[in-house]
């Protein structure tokens, strides 16, 4: 469950991410209710099991079991505002109407890297953000300098703008240079296997350097202003 709205005293209109289905909206009867059976299933952050009824265009949930809740009490603020990033990332650039495993995955692994096995929160939000690009039809193209083929990984420089990677003797001066750590790691969230993902480790220095870059990436090619960066940024 990725965001929510009240309708009345006791009714919700929620918004789920859903494997099958993408995002859809739905609405919850008596939902708020204390005594209400579905409370943890349908708060923020959680992921549960739903049984939904579809008549017309309206989605009412039937039943819901709640599979795994994220966020106790007491998480690091930063990591709320990353959390809350990757909900806008969803609702913004998610599949609709369409099945959406992979994205699905990304994200919920995302949250349980970083809120259960506590890795950095800037590095998980930078393999999110580039993955996630990478599966919404942005995907850079970071194997070789796009004018000469080149492949030397001393000296790449990375244009947000196209997606590319251009080499010293090919760029023109407003890329950003890559350092072999961050070219790496870059190639290693667009191309590896999602079991993988998040298995590696860089730097503290080169984490922030990346995700400088990944935040540039998304935001210049959805041509979207994520108002959750906001928070981020400001709590960073
Ligand atoms: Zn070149």
């Amino acid at each position: 469950m990725i965001g929510q709205s009240s309708i009345g005293d006791n009714d919700r209109l929620l918004t789920l991410f859903t494997k099958d289905f993408g995002i859809i909206r739905a609405f919850a009867v008596g939902a708020k209710s204390v005594k209400s059976k579905r409370g943890g299933a349908t708060s923020l952050l959680s992921y549960s099991n739903f049984i939904i009824d579809k008549k017309r265009d309206t989605y009412k949930i039937i039943e819901a079991a709640a599979n795994k809740i994220f966020f106790g009490a007491g998480s690091d603020v930063v990591v709320l505002s990353v959390a809350q990033y990757f909900c806008e990332l969803c609702t913004y650039l998610g599949p609709q109407d369409d099945t959406a495993d992979e994205f699905l995955r990304v994200i919920l692994n995302s949250l349980y890297f970083m809120i259960d096995k506590r890795k950095n929160p800037v590095l998980i939000k930078a393999i999110t953000e580039l993955r996630i690009c990478a599966i919404s039809g942005y995907a850079p193209s970071i194997n070789e300098c796009a004018v000469c083929g080149s492949n030397d990984t001393e000296n790449m420089y990375f244009m947000p703008d196209n997606g590319i990677i251009l080499c010293r003797n090919c760029k023109k001066g407003k890329e950003i240079f890559l350092n072999k750590t961050i070219l790496d790691a870059m190639r290693h969230i667009v191309y590896s296997d999602i079991k993988n993902l998040y298995f590696f480790d860089i730097p503290e220095k080169d984490i922030l350097a990346l995700e400088k870059i990944t935040e540039k990436y998304i935001v210049i090619q959805t041509e979207h202003r994520f108002s959750t960066l906001d928070f981020y940024h400001s709590v960073k």
